[in-house]
């Protein structure tokens, strides 16, 4: 923690919502429907998270949306909020976390603080980066970058891709960016198999995109921006195998190697961290109620594992459900709310794609 130039804060409210993704935005509708005070804080200028770059359907069960365009759910939680009349602040970043727990936020040039009593914390994750020859050159892009400039910005990034990554977020983009014209040469895959779901897999096959398993990249081939990647089959222990490198002509290298919890302000919050591979590597503590091992502070969604936007949206659910508690006191429509968002989550969890998670849960130190 850092000390505090403020002495009072430009600002007090009962609950800060820190991230208005599915996760935050659950949270905040949740103790706001059961009467707190509560302000979203979002960096981006609209409300959503990563739902708003979503084109696909979602999959899941009809409670949690599924058939619904992850932009679409983006818009229902969104007018939800905004019924509620939810104060957010959008445009603006968390940028510290104080040692009176005050937060120090970021607006265009305007930095203020605000003090809340109950923090929850749901900023998500972010793209894991790869190093390789030229990494640094430009027309290396993470995939989710490339997915937000198509699909928010309506900016078109290059004309031919390589993806490295074949989870669902290497399957998805090269769609979308085969929807929007752009070639796809192939996707790279070190594993023996693709990580995503298969319906994702079979639209790319289908489409005629190549799957290079047990591939990686290994060098970006360029001037000044990228004009082609080199590729490497690797053995059985991931090092390349000499004599099998090709070129592949193009002006972009997607990364898409997965994600990683964002979790930097916990750590200035004084929160224990956890190393946890299964839950995305670094997490924030928490127990079954979504608290942190700073009992003014919850987090829910992709900061307290990767994972996916039902399950994040129901860890926000009981995450607003247990801040309001603690705010207040035991509360019966906040413990039916929690318990049942914990049965579903139980339910969602018996899939064989959860069992890391829920190994990784069980490793978060009492
Ligand atoms: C390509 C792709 C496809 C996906 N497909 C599916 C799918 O089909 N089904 C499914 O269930 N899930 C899917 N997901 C996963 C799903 O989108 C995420 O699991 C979910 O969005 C996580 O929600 P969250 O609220 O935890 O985080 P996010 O949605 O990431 O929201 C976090 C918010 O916090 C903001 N923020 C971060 N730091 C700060 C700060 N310091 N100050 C202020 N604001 C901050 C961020 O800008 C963001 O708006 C997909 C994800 C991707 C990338």
């Amino acid at each position: 923690m850092t000390e505090n130039r403020y002495q009072t804060a430009d600002k007090n409210v009962e609950l800060c919502v820190i991230g208005g993704g599915p996760a935050g935005l659950q949270a905040a509708i949740v103790a706001k429907e059961l009467g707190a005070n509560v302000v979203i804080i979002d960096d981006n200028p609209i409300l959503g998270g990563q739902l708003i770059k979503q084109t696909h359907k979602f999959f899941g069960s009809k409670l949690h949306y599924c058939g619904v365009r992850g932009i679409d759910i983006a818009t229902i939680l969104s007018d939800r909020a905004k019924k509620l009349e939810i104060e957010v602040i959008s445009d603006a970043t968390v940028v510290g976390y104080y040692d009176n727990d005050t937060l120090g936020i970021l607006r265009h040039d305007n930095l203020f603080s605000l003090k809340a009593e109950r923090y929850i914390f749901a900023m998500g994750a972010s793209e894991n980066m790869l190093a390789f020859d030229n990494a640094d050159l430009p027309g290396v892009y993470g995939a989710g970058a490339v997915q937000t400039m198509m699909n928010v910005y309506g900016v078109v990034p290059g004309k031919r891709a390589l993806v490295v990554g074949s989870g669902n977020i290497g399957l998805i983009v090269p769609y979308q960016l085969l929807q929007a014209g752009v070639e796809v040469a192939a996707i790279v895959e070190i594993m023996h198999k693709f990580g995503g779901y298969y319906v994702h897999a079979a639209k790319i096959k289908r489409a005629g995109v190549p799957i290079y398993l047990k591939h990686t990249v290994i060098e970006a081939k360029g001037k000044d921006r990228v004009e082609a990647a080199v590729i490497s089959e690797v053995g059985d222990d991931y090092t390349c195998l000499l004599g099998t490198e090709k070129t592949i002509e193009c002006d972009m290298i997607l990364i898409a190697i997965g994600l990683s919890p964002l979790c930097d302000l916990l750590y200035h919050a004084g929160c224990r961290i956890e190393y946890i591979p299964d839950l995305g590597g670094n997490v924030p503590y928490h127990d079954a109620n979504m608290m942190t091992s700073k009992p003014n502070i919850f987090v829910c969604g992709d900061l307290a594992c990767i994972e996916e936007a039902s399950t994040a949206m129901l860890e926000g659910r009981i995450a607003g459900a247990r801040a309001y508690e603690s705010l207040k006191s035991k509360d019966k429509r906040a413990e039916v709310i929690a318990s049942e968002a914990a049965k579903e989550l139980q339910i969602i969890r018996t899939s064989p794609f959860e069992e890391r998670i829920v190994y990784g849960k069980t490793q978060l130190k009492h």
